[in-house]
């Protein structure tokens, strides 16, 4: 593990310091945060900033150590983080940066790349969460196009995306194992036969919805993989999700846990012995996760660019420090905690899926069990 920076790595570093401190006071006031449509041109307003900067690719083309102090110094500095465009940038961007076609690539990475098109993710099914493998949405050949029936659920952004990164089964046939037969597509969501229908989240959010497929004809050029072979490419596509994609995150949890404790200091909940040691152990974890995200970057960099499970560790780790974090701050704010108005409630109210979202605590625990432990297969 070498976790020094190179020369050229901190020449980076500093020109993209000097951009950041001249283009954030530039942007326009941050939207509210409940309202998508206005997220969405926000987030594609900055996203074109960093196109137009030469910044926007590094997610897919930088080395994994340059994506590591991009995202570090983004957060550093209250940058927007990727927001709306979260699957199309960290996501199915890499995928089909990964598994796609130079046709695909041509197509589908540049308007991501300048913030022209929004993705959803549309994996889960009712039936099919932890267990994707066993998802039913069908994809019916009829010459050069898919015929596509079934029913997506908590598919985040789906009210503002342009695109979908679908998973369907492709083959149902007796005998095909559940892990067979699926395959990868690029939905357009304008496609006729496509119903979004939004859920509220417990913070007033409408950031998922329910998505109902009812005979959605999409080219077969738009599946990204060999039919059949879409497991292996949403494997690819998740330890993305596991491995890069909540780097900033850990910057900006370290960012929340010192104005706690400042805050804390004004109104006296500091006095406490119990409080203080409490955001002592969250300053050594998310010192340790840091540390962490550093480790799987250099194991990243060493083999080749994608991230392995040591992804999974971090966000078992991230994901349960992060709620200790807004479990800390209740302490710290007394009542206010309660009010729908303060920043700090609604990250509160959100902090609750991070278990949840992107793979269950549970789900982690068996990977880094089976896959790093070497521990046998509870089933
Ligand atoms: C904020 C948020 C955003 C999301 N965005 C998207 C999105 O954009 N696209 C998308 O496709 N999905 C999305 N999801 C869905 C997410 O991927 C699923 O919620 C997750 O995979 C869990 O699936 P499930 O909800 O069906 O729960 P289930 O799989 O039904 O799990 C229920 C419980 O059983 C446990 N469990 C299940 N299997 C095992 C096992 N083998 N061993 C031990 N415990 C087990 C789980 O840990 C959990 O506690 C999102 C979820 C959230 C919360």
């Amino acid at each position: 593990m070498d976790l020094a920076y190179s020369d050229e790595e901190e020449e980076f570093r500093g020109r993209l310091r000097e951009w950041l401190a001249a283009t954030l006071p530039t942007l326009p006031p941050r939207p509210d945060p409940l309202d998508w449509p206005a997220r969405r041109a926000y987030d594609c307003g900055w996203q074109r900033r960093l196109y137009d900067a030469g910044y926007a690719d590094v997610h897919w083309d930088a080395s994994p150590t340059q994506r590591l102090i991009f995202l570090e110094e983004t957060e550093l500095a209250g940058a927007p983080y990727v927001g709306a465009n979260f699957v199309g940038l960290l996501h199915a961007g890499p995928t089909i940066a990964a598994e796609g076609t130079p046709e695909q690539r041509d197509r589908w990475l540049p308007p991501v790349l300048r913030g022209d098109e929004v993705w959803c993710q549309g994996f889960s099914e009712p039936d099919a969460g932890s267990d994707l493998a066993s998802l039913r949405t069908r994809a019916v050949r009829d010459g050069d196009e898919y015929v596509v029936s079934g029913q997506k659920i908590w598919t985040s952004h789906a009210e503002v995306a342009d695109w979908c990164e679908l998973l369907v089964r492709t083959d149902a046939g007796p005998g095909v194992s559940k892990h067979r037969g699926i395959s990868w597509l690029a939905m357009p969501m304008d496609a006729p036969g496509v119903t979004v229908r939004p859920l509220r989240t417990l913070a007033g959010s409408t950031e998922f919805a329910e998505m109902f497929l009812d005979e959605v004809r999409v080219p077969v050029g738009n599946r990204v993989g060999d039919e059949n072979d879409g497991w292996r490419v949403t494997m690819v596509t998740l330890s993305f999700e596991r491995g890069t994609a909540f780097v900033g995150e850990v910057v900006a949890c370290r960012r929340l846990l010192g104005e706690l404790a400042r805050t804390a200091r004004e109104n006296g909940t500091w006095d406490d012995p119990a409080l203080r040691r409490r955001l002592g152990r969250l300053s050594a974890e998310f010192q340790a996760l840091w540390r962490l995200t550093q480790a799987n970057v250099s194991e990243a960099q060493a083999t080749g660019g994608v991230p392995g499970a040591g992804g999974s560790v971090f966000k078992l780790h991230y994901s349960h420090a992060r709620q200790e974090l807004y479990e800390a701050a209740a302490g710290v704010l007394g009542p206010d905690a309660l009010d729908l108005g303060h920043d700090w409630t609604l990250d509160r109210l959100s902090s609750l899926s991070y278990t949840i979202a992107a793979g269950t605590s549970q789900i982690q625990r068996n990977i880094v069990a089976e896959r790093i432990l070497g521990l046998p297969k509870g089933r």
